[in-house]
């Protein structure tokens, strides 16, 4: 594809729209880098971080189609939870509604709640703050992780962000109740009344 004049300044647009959730100093420096990019940059760039989506589409609605790549760490049925790619700090989380909705509803905050609890039982932040927001008109929450060493959002690679679910979705061991199970099985047959011959 080739951008024309005008497509490229349609995803200028929606590029810039992206960055309300940057630090400001960064934000600037993003801003100023796009603007000044011809279409035929403006494409490569496009290709390289995959963001076709830009053509139009909203990004959270691309993740929930999934035409655009995004690292799920739960769901239910009408929200799913992703790795934020630029995270403040480790765990942070997105709670991203599967409609292009207007607002929040109740669901989508039972699954931060849900998530909240999964973050602080792994990784026993300080505390989580859960912040709901909207990016490209599609409304989210974040769910962020603070252990008061947060120093700025920073770009996490693609291999952190997939160590990260792992973690995230790894079940803990049931070693106990194995071994409380196999103990149990020989009581329970000692107990069985005898058979009695006929
Ligand atoms: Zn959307």
């Amino acid at each position: 594809m080739t951008l024309t004049e005008e497509q490229a300044k349609q995803i200028k647009e929606k590029l810039l729209e992206q960055l309300s959730n940057f630090p400001q100093d960064k934000k600037e420096q993003i801003t100023q880098q796009v603007n000044t990019m011809t279409p035929n940059q403006l494409e490569d760039f496009v290709k390289q971080n995959q963001l076709n989506h830009l053509g139009g589409q909203c990004i959270f609605c691309s993740i929930v189609s999934g035409e655009t790549q995004a690292l799920r760490i739960a769901e239910n049925e009408n929200n799913i939870a992703i790795l934020e790619i630029n995270p403040l700090s480790k765990g942070h989380t997105l709670v991203v509604p599967r409609e292009h909705s207007t607002k929040i509803e109740s669901s989508a905050q039972e699954l931060a709640k849900e998530v909240k609890e999964k973050l602080q039982e792994k990784f026993n932040p300080n505390k989580i703050e859960l912040k709901e927001i909207k990016v490209m008109e599609h409304p989210l929450i974040e769910v962020i992780p603070i252990y008061g060493t947060e120093t700025g959002k920073k770009q996490a690679t693609e291999e952190e962000l997939k160590m990260l679910q792992e973690e995230i979705l790894k079940k803990p061991e049931p070693q106990e109740e194995k071994e409380e199970a196999i103990l149990e099985i020989p009581e329970k047959l000692f107990k069985m009344p005898p058979r009695i011959p006929r």
